[in-house]
Parts: C-alpha cells; structure tokens; sequence
C-alpha cells in the first residue's frame, strides 16, 4: 500500500462525511488526499509535504478536542512567526473547528497580551522562537490556558513554572487518528485580527468561513492554481492578505514558501531559488526592488500571476514590475481587512490602464463577484458618476464586525439613507466610475496611513505618546511621502524636551513600524481657525526637511 492510500484510509475514518462540507480545512484536506508527497509549505528552510503537515495539524486539532472546556470561545492563538508550526497551528485551529488568532512575536509583548487576553482564546500553539515571550501572555491570563508546543519535548520545567496551565510538548500531542471533523457553520470565526485602531489599542476583526470561502472560490479559478504552483508568503499572519497564500495554495494542492528575514527585504534571489510562480505582496516591496534596480527585462520568466495589495500601486512601479516578469499577469487588489483580505481588483493592461489611472496610482477596478458598492458624500448620499466620495462595500466578504465591540461594529457597519443593507464603510476616498470604468482610489477620509503597506492609525500612535509624555496636545504625521504611501511617522508634541526614555516607552507599546521616527517639542502647535490642532499645517512643517 502507498502512503497516498494510507493517508486517504486515515482521512476517511476520521472525517466521515467532509466531502460534503465546505470549509476552509476541507480543501486542504481533499489536497492532501491527492498530493500527499508533494509540499504543501517551506519555511526556515524546511518542507513538510502535506502528508506531514496533515499529520501536525491533526495532531494540534485532537489536541484541542481533547480539552474541550478550554475553549468556550471558539477560537486558538497562534504564537508563531513564519514556521512550520505557525502554519500547523493555523490548520490545527480551523480542523478543530476553531478560528485563529495571528499573534507575532516582533510586536511589543505589551500588545500580543492585549490581543490574546482580549480574544478570550484559551488554546494557545507556540513555536520555539516565540518562547521566550510566553510568560508575558500567561501572566495575563486569567482562566487555564492550553499551551501546545510542538517544537519542544520537554515541558517538565514549564508546568513546574505555571502550574495553573496545561503545557502539551510534541509527546504529549494526541495521535492524528483521533482527530475528529468538526461540524463548521458558514458564520463560524475563521480568524480574528486586530488591526490598528485609532482610540489607543488593537480592534479585532472577526472573519467567517463563509467571507473567505467567498473570496477564495474567486481566487483559485480566477488563477486556475495548481499542484505545480509555487506561492510567495511575504506577508506576516498578522496582515489578513497572508490568508491568500495558505489557502490558494492549500485548495489546490500548491506550495506556500517563507522566505527569510533576508529574503524578505531582498526577495530577488527567493523569487529565482524558490521557483515562485505566483506573487502576492504590497506595493511598497516592488517600489523598493525599483529602486535598488532589480526589476532587470525579463528577470522572472517563472511567474506567471502577480498580485499587489495593500496600499497605492504607483504606474511606475508596475510597469517596471511587467517588463521583469513577461510572463505573468500583474493585478492592483484592493480591500480592508473588515472586507476580507480584498474586494475589488483591476488588471494592468500596458495598452489601455495607465490611460485609466489618476495621478500616477493604479486603479482599483471592479468589485468581486457578489460585492456591490456605493460612492457617498458625508451626509452617505450616493455622489453622481465621476464624483468623489467615500467607498461603502457589502456583500458575502462583508466580516461579521468587531469582536465583542458593537459600539464601533454600528458606526462602521451602516444602512445608508434610502438603502435596506448594511454597509462597510471603508473611510477611503474614491471616484465613482462613469459607466464601465474602474474604481480610482484617492486617498482616504481620515487619519490611517500606511506605513510600507501597514495600517496604522495615527489616532492610535497620539493616544499611546499622550499617555507617556505628559502633554494633551500631540499630533502624529506621516512622513516621509513615498510613492505608494509614507515611510514612517513623526510626532509633534507641545511642550518641553525630553530625553530618550519616552521613545523606549512607545517602543515597549507599539510594533516597529509605527514607532515615530523623530519627536519634534514645540512651545505652541498649530491650530486651525476653529482652534483644532492643524494637522496639515504641522505636517507641512517638515516638507523640505527630509533627513
Ligand atoms: P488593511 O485592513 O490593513 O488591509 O488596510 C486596508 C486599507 O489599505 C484600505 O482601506 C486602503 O486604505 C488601503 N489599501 C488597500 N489596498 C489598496 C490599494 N490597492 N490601493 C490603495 N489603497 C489600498
């Protein structure tokens, strides 16, 4: 007997009846059935074949079972970064029937316990480098916590540490054969993420089966993915658009592959070693890979899809990306996390598109099947065609709000006057297509950013130096401009000079790339006519002031 039948012997017995149901978990299954030699992950540099990340992640979902009282919340933690067992505990969760909650070991310890505690999640799957910050979320917890650590043998000294705690080492995982299929609604949480949130702390986007299952259909037959594709995972599991990269590949039997940390801030020779035939990631890394000269004619002949998401694709960058890869299609995705990963998408045409773009920056197209939307002014009345106002978007991606937050779930999810359903309302800036055109992105309504394709709220950078420096009147700024959006922040901050310790206490509160560059101490900050701190004027104080 071959292990191909082995494998399809054991997925029989323990999920009766998965052929039927549709999940997130029940395409990887179906590939594993058919591919089980072939990788289904690279990451530091190992493979698993999707036989033996089936025989990992069955191990974490019986392990989950098992304990059932630790999870009345429907939900498993996953505290790994860009490892075998990152993507085990994601799979793990999902076939346990739970969601999963991306937490990153490169954020502050302060925020991943604000994002575990408040997920409520009391299974938790850690990988060996994340260790180190484990205490730091146990401390916090209130209720027993089931610790998975599939890279460690030994947890002897743990339980000694933590005995409140259950602490389950790679032995003590229950056999794959006892995993069980679990029943998963269409509306069951298929993960949770906490993006920027501009009143001080991280807001949780909770995602349903059904919102990805709609985008992923789309996907895969759009690109037609096969066995034989090879996807790019640039993204961390904290950034919603790595979720196109696991289950794309995982639907149709494709490989997913990390690259490492040097990798990623040079991706040329992964894109040449991994043998990528599909690449996802923001913008900005082709914007870099411009400027650093490696978009050479006809460098990447392998790939064959190109995708870009996140923030503003700049023209430039895109055609410089289409003349490295000849071969493949290049595609602008738009979309916010609460809309699933993305919602609408445009494909570059070198005849037509850079005709159709505005100010230098791609369109963002045409929403995804079942998606409708409409263009406001501030009173949410629909604008004429070819005006500009804010992008409101429903449909099956639309998520199912925040988690446990209904106050800011009803002022972002809204009926519209003279409409009957609810809407996102994406607090971007677009121009209304006159018939058949695209969607043209324009900036957004308020104050997010994206710094290097990440979201931040400035709100949110204003509210943890407030609380740090002593002074009510604290503006954050983007800055510098790049041609897809900004490269960091600044901080303005009336009042008197201090000295390094408050930079050290926003680091301990905020992730890298929102920490402010330079504090600028000022005796008096600019307001505006109606006595409100200017942010325009202020920020227009550093133009030509660029070091
Ligand atoms: P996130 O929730 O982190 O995915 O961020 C969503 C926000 O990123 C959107 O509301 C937009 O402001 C911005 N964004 C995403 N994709 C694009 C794009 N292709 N062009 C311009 N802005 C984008």
């Amino acid at each position: 007997m071959d292990k191909g039948s082995l494998l399809n012997d054991r997925v029989r017995s323990n999920a009766v009846g998965f052929e039927e149901q549709r999940s997130l978990w029940s395409g990887f299954i179906r590939s594993a059935q058919r591919f089980p030699q072939r990788p289904a992950v690279v990451a530091e540099g190992k493979v698993l074949t999707y036989e033996e990340l089936y025989e990992l992640a069955c191990r974490i979902a019986a392990t989950i079972q098992r304990y059932p009282e630790c999870s009345p919340t429907p939900l498993t933690a996953v505290f790994a970064y860009r490892s075998t067992t990152a993507f085990a505990g994601v799979l793990g969760a999902l076939l346990a029937g739970n969601g999963y909650v991306p937490l990153n070991r490169t954020f502050p310890e302060g925020r991943t316990q604000v994002m575990f505690e408040r997920s409520e999640s009391r299974t938790l799957v850690v990988d060996a480098k994340s260790l180190p910050q484990l205490s730091g979320l146990l401390e916090g917890a209130r209720e027993r916590v089931l610790v998975m650590l599939p890279d460690m043998s030994d947890v002897a000294q743990l339980e000694a540490r933590w005995p409140k705690h259950l602490f389950v080492g790679a032995g003590g995982l229950q056999a794959s054969s006892s995993w069980r299929e679990a029943a998963v609604h269409p509306d069951s949480l298929a993960y949770l993420l906490f993006t920027s949130g501009s009143t001080g702390t991280p807001k949780g986007v909770a995602v349903a089966e059904r919102n990805v299952l709609s985008f992923l259909d789309y996907m895969v037959d759009r690109y037609e993915v096969t066995e034989n594709d090879r996807l790019s995972q640039m993204f961390d599991m904290t950034f919603d658009l790595s979720a196109f990269d696991m289950f794309v590949a995982w639907e149709r039997g494709a490989c997913v592959c990390c690259p490492s940390q040097k990798e990623l801030i040079k991706p040329d020779s992964f894109i040449k070693n991994s043998k990528l035939t599909m690449w996802f990631s923001v913008p900005s890394t082709a914007v870099f890979m411009k400027q650093l000269g490696l978009l050479k004619a006809g460098r990447y002949p392998e790939l064959r899809v190109s995708l870009f998401c996140g923030e503003p694709l700049p023209v430039s960058s895109i055609q410089a990306w289409c003349e490295a890869a000849p071969n493949s299609i290049v595609e602008n995705l738009y979309g916010p996390t609460e809309l699933t990963i993305a919602c609408t998408l445009y494909r570059w045409d070198s005849q037509r598109s850079a005709s159709e773009s505005e100010m230098g920056i791609a369109p963002i197209g045409y929403p995804y099947p079942g998606m409708t939307y409409l263009v406001v002014d501030e009173e949410l009345n629909e604008v004429v065609p070819g005006g500009e106002g804010e992008l409101l978007m429903n449909g099956p991606q639309m998520s199912l709000g925040y988690w446990r937050d209904t106050k800011k779930t009803s002022e972002a999810f809204i009926t519209p006057p003279g409409q009957t359903e609810v809407y996102y309302r994406t607090g971007d800036r677009v121009r209304r297509p006159r018939s058949g055109g695209p969607l043209i992105h324009l900036g957004r309504i308020d104050s997010q950013i994206k710094v290097l394709g990440h979201r931040v709220e400035l709100g949110e950078i204003e509210a943890v130096v407030r609380k740090h420096c002593g002074s009510d009147a604290v503006v954050a700024v983007g800055w510098p401009f790049t041609s897809s959006g900004y490269g960091g922040v600044e901080v303005f901050i009336e009042g008197r000079e201090q000295g390094n310790e408050l930079r050290d206490t926003v680091r301990s509160e905020l992730p890298e790339y929102m920490v402010p560059r330079r504090f600028h101490f000022k005796d008096r900050l600019a307001r505006n006519s109606n006595g409100k701190l200017d942010r325009k004027a202020i920020s227009k104080s550093l133009e030509g002031n660029n070091e």
